[in-house]
């Protein structure tokens, strides 16, 4: 199983690079961070912004390791671009959003990034489809990520899985699918068991958040691990899937 893993938001440069340090020593080779982020509401932490990406790129050098940024405007990939992210992804805020998508897809025409796709906010998958679509034109390079749909009333998940839905979107396109067990959850007891239902279900990959010290975190403390948690879980589901294979 592919694994990316990361903060949910830089919030400083010695953050990153203790997060991103310790997942490289369990094997992670690929880090992702939140720098502009769409909260529900204003006057919460909205991210660190443009100087995250000065860290970031620190990060890639001295832990050689690939680095992941949520893009919502082409002004985000056009700053991500220059800074040399590896990959980018849409989150779920976005996806929803015809015009926005087709505003990304125009900024990355010709552009050999590969960019993962969060599933919409709400249950549609043809909004999904559709946002796939528009960066198809542009981009070769698409991944998928299911982290959950809203729905009312709420259940135990943060974003109820509704796992029929991501089922047709992997029917109806050849992209590999991540799943992001982090917003589907919303808890730490509840993400570990979902990390497994990745493995059960056959996904291509996880896409997860993961501080150093989740209790500090600014955003999404409550579903992030620590790399160590993250490690241990990963090694005991590989380890159970591994059996049942051979
Ligand atoms: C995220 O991955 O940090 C994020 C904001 O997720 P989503 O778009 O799924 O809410
Ligand atoms: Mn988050």
């Amino acid at each position: 199983m592919k694994i990316i893993a990361g903060v949910c938001s830089a919030e400083t440069e010695s953050q990153l690079l203790t997060t991103a340090g310790l997942l490289k020593i369990f094997g992670i080779d690929t880090f992702r961070a939140g720098i502009w982020k769409a909260r529900t509401r204003p006057n919460t932490f909205e991210g660190a912004g443009d100087i995250a990406l000065e860290w970031l790129k620190k990060v890639k050098e001295l832990l050689s390791i690939k680095t992941m940024v949520e893009v919502a405007t082409p002004t985000h990939v056009e700053k991500c671009l220059k800074s040399d992210v590896d990959i980018l992804w849409v989150g779920a805020r976005t996806t929803v959003n015809p015009f926005s998508m087709q505003e990304l897809s125009e900024a990355l025409r010709g552009v050999q990034k590969l960019i993962f796709v969060k599933n919409p906010i709400c249950p549609d998958v043809s909004l999904w489809a559709g946002a796939v679509e528009r960066l198809a034109r542009s981009v070769y390079d698409i991944k998928l990520i299911h982290r959950g749909f809203s729905v009312f009333p709420p259940t135990k998940y943060r974003n109820e899985p509704m796992w029929e839905l991501a089922s047709e979107m992997r029917k109806e396109f050849d992209y590999d699918m991540y799943l992001d067990p982090s917003h589907m959850a919303g808890v730490r007891s509840l993400v570990k068991t979902t990390i497994t239902d990745g493995y059960t279900r056959g996904y291509d990959g996880l896409f997860i958040e993961a501080h150093h010290d989740p209790s500090k975190a600014l955003c999404d403390k409550n579903q992030q691990l620590t790399p160590q948690e993250l490690f241990e879980e990963i090694e005991k589901n590989e380890k159970l899937f591994q059996k049942s294979e051979n």
